[in-house]
C-alpha cells in the first residue's frame, strides 16, 4: 500500500538521494525498478526516492572486474557484451531467468539483493564469483562481501544508504562455469537454482571448485564443505557420487508451498550432478 506517500522525488545524483533519504528520517523509501516496492510497500512511507536517474545504470569493465551500477536492469546485463564474456556468461543467464521480460525491464540489480527473496536468480552466481557491494551513505562508501548482505545486520546495513555498485572480479579463464534454474514453469521463480565453477588440472584432478545454491533458504548459500571435498581428487563417477551426498547433507531446505524440503534436497543433487558433468566438459573431460 503506497497511499500515504506524500512526496515523489527523483534526485540526479547518489549524494542528492541519499540527503533526501537521510532527511526522510525513516519515512522515505527508495524506489528502483519499483516491482518489490509495489509487492512490499508498507503504510509507513511518506516519501518515494526514485533513484534511476541518480548515475548508476551503467556495465563497465575496469581492470580485472566488472563494475555494475545498481540501477542497471536484468535486461540490461542478459544484453551486455560485458557481462557475456564473464565467468562463462553464467550472470547472463540468470539474469534471462528472472521471469518475464516485462519483471526483466523493470527489475534492477540493486533492487534485487535489496528485496533478498530466497528464489533470487542473480545472487547465486553472483556468490559463487564473489561478488562485493559498493555501498553509500552520507558518511561515504566502503565495500562489503555480497554475503554480508544476506547476514542480521542487513537492516543495519541499509539503514539510509544506498547500493551504489556491484563489483564482480573477472575469474581465471582455465575455470568453467554453469548455471541450472529448476521451476514449474518457464515463468515460475526457482524451487532450487544452482551456479558452478570448476578447474581441473592436465590429470583431471580437481584444482578449484565452488558451488553455490539458491532458493532452498532464506539466502543464496556456499556449499563450501562439497567444495572442499573435491580438492585435489580425480574428477571421477565416484567422486561425483561423494559430490551428490556432500551437497544433499549440506544443504538445509526449507517447504513451502512450491516444493517440499525433501524434493528440494534431491533436485539439489541433481543439479549438482549436471554442472559439474557441464563444467568438467567444458574442461574437456568427460564423466
Ligand atoms: C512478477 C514478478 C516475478 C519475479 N520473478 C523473479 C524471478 O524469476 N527471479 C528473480 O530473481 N526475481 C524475480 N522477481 C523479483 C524481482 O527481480 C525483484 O522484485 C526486483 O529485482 C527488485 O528490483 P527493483 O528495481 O524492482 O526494486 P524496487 O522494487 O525498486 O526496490 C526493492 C527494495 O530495494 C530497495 N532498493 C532498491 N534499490 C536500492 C539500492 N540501490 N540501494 C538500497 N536499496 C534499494 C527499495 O527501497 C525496496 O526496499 C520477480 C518479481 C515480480 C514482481
Amino acid at each position: 500500500m503506497l497511499d500515504k506517500v506524500e512526496e515523489f522525488y527523483r534526485p540526479g545524483s547518489v549524494r542528492e538521494a541519499l540527503r533526501l533519504l537521510h532527511t526522510g528520517n525513516g519515512k522515505a523509501r527508495v524506489v528502483a525498478g519499483g516491482t518489490g516496492v509495489i509487492v512490499g510497500a508498507d503504510r509507513s512511507t511518506r516519501f518515494l526516492i526514485d533513484i534511476t536517474q541518480a548515475g548508476l545504470g551503467y556495465i563497465r569493465r575496469k581492470g580485472n572486474a566488472c563494475h555494475i551500477g545498481a540501477t542497471t536492469t536484468m535486461a540490461d546485463l542478459e544484453a551486455s557484451p560485458v557481462i557475456r564474456g564473464l565467468a562463462g556468461g553464467i550472470v547472463t543467464q540468470a539474469s534471462a531467468a528472472c521471469r518475464s521480460v516485462q519483471v526483466r525491464n523493470r527489475a534492477t540489480l540493486g533492487g534485487n539483493l535489496v528485496t533478498g527473496s530466497p528464489a533470487t536468480d542473480i545472487a547465486t552466481p553472483l556468490l559463487a564469483l564473489n561478488a562485493e557491494l559498493v555501498m553509500a551513505d552520507r558518511r561515504g562508501r566502503r565495500k562489503i562481501p555480497l554475503a554480508a548482505i544476506y547476514s542480521t545486520l542487513r537492516e543495519t546495513l541499509l539503514d539510509r544508504a544506498l547500493i551504489v555498485e556491484i563489483v564482480v572480479p573477472s575469474p581465471p579463464r582455465a575455470r568453467h562455469w554453469c548455471y541450472h534454474k529448476l521451476a514449474r514453469t518457464e515463468v515460475d521463480i526457482s524451487l532450487v537454482n544452482l551456479a558452478a565453477g570448476l578447474q581441473l588440472d592436465n590429470r583431471g584432478r580437481v584444482k578449484w571448485a565452488r558451488l553455490s545454491i539458491g532458493a532452498l533458504a532464506p539466502t543464496p548459500v556456499r556449499a563450501v564443505l562439497t567444495e572442499k571435498l573435491m580438492i585435489g581428487r580425480l574428477l571421477d563417477e565416484t567422486l561425483l557420487e561423494e559430490v551428490c551426498d556432500q551437497v544433499a547433507r549440506e544443504v538445509t531446505p526449507a517447504s513451502d508451498v512450491r516444493a517440499s524440503a525433501e524434493y528440494r534436497r534431491t533436485m539439489c543433487r541433481v543439479l549438482a550432478r549436471r554442472a559439474i558433468e557441464e563444467c568438467a566438459g567444458g574442461s574437456g573431460c568427460v564423466l
